[in-house]
Order: structure tokens, then sequence, then C-alpha cells
């Protein structure tokens, strides 16, 4: 190499050394400042961390104290709705016995039983009917009298109702019209006799 190229590398060389030495303390201070952002962004983000803690903490508190509260208020009703039942329970049982005593009052001032069924005390019907001692309802049918519900059969044949109507007028246990009475055949010779609940009326027997 000639030796003025030499000398020209050294004089560059040399004229460039106190630039790379200020390159150089730039990127040591370029460093320290990044390292230092570095360290504050890793307090802030710390600082970030701890804060969503405390509040996640304090939101899972108030939470839970709602559910508990909650769970209370649930119990509270369950119990609420358990004395209700009872109570419904019980008014409908009392009811239930009011409307058997009122039904029992209506059947007692309705109807009057003889001969094992029960009589309309009075009536608006031209043609008479019995009805059932338990079920109060009418008895059908063209010979044997029998009740829909309950099937209890009248323990007389249908054919006996007119004698036994007059027999009861006469002995004043219900009232009929007289335009009533006049469609019943007429009576037979009879005294009366007290009325028991054989299992199968002997007519004769029974208006003796
Ligand atoms: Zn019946």
């Amino acid at each position: 190499m000639e030796s003025w190229v030499i000398s020209f590398l050294s004089t560059s060389l040399v004229a460039l050394i106190p630039y790379i030495l200020s390159l150089h303390k730039e990127i040591a201070r370029l460093k320290t400042i990044i390292s230092g952002h570095q360290g504050n962004l890793e307090f802030a983000l710390q600082q970030k961390t701890l804060e969503l803690e405390a509040i996640h903490l304090s939101k899972k508190l108030e939470l839970e104290a709602t559910i508990s509260g909650l769970q209370e208020k649930v119990n509270l009703a369950g119990a609420e709705q358990e004395r209700l039942k009872a109570a419904l329970a019980e008014l409908v049982k009392a009811n239930g016995e009011l409307v058997e005593q009122v039904n029992e009052q209506t059947v007692r001032h309705e109807f009057v039983e003889e001969a094992g069924v029960l009589f309309r005390k009075s009536s608006d019907e031209h043609t008479e009917c019995v009805y059932c001692p338990k079920c109060h309802v009418a008895l059908h049918g063209s010979g044997e009298l029998s009740c829909s519900i309950c099937s209890f059969v009248a323990p007389f044949p249908k054919g006996d109702i007119d004698r036994l109507v007059r027999h009861l007028v006469t002995s004043g246990k219900i009232s009929r019209t007289k335009e009533q009475l006049a469609n019943l055949p007429k009576p037979p010779d009879y005294t009366i006799a007290s009325i028991q609940r054989p299992s199968r009326l002997n007519l004769d027997a029974f208006l003796r």
C-alpha cells in the first residue's frame, strides 16, 4: 500500500475517534433512558394490576353479599309459601265442613227421611218422586228405584211411592196441595206405624 494512503486512513480514523466515542455515549444515554422507561412501565403495570385486583375483590365481596341476601329472601319466601299452603289447606278443610253443614241443613230443611229414602217436605211437582238418602238426587227406574250416583236401591218399588206419600201427608210429616193429592190414588184403610228403615220395605206392614 502506498504510504500516502496509509497516512490518509490513519488521519481519517483519528478524526473519527471522537465521533465514535460520542456515539457510544449517546447509546449509553439512550439505554439509561429506555431502562428508566421500562422500570416506570413495569411499576405502572404493577400498580394497575394491584388496583384491578382490589376492584375485583371488592366486586366479588359485593356479589357474595348480594347472593347471600337473595338466598335469605328465597328461604323466607319458601317458608312463607309453606305457611300459606298450610293456611290454605286449613281454609279448604273448613270450607268443606261448612259446605257439608249447609248441605245437611238444606237437606233437613227440604227433606224428611222415611222408609229408607228422602221425601220432599213440600213439592211443586205434579208427580211424586223420592230421593237418595246419601246423594239427595231423585231415584229413577221403571220398577226398582235406584240412585244414578251411588247405585243405592230403594226398599220398595216405584208403584208404592204414591201410597207412601199419602201416608206421610196424613201423618203430617210432609205437605201437599189438594191438587197434588188429587193425583194420588185413594188411601187404603190403614193405621200409622212407627217408621223404620228396613232393608226391604214391606209396604203393607209399614202402613199397618
Ligand atoms: Zn245415591
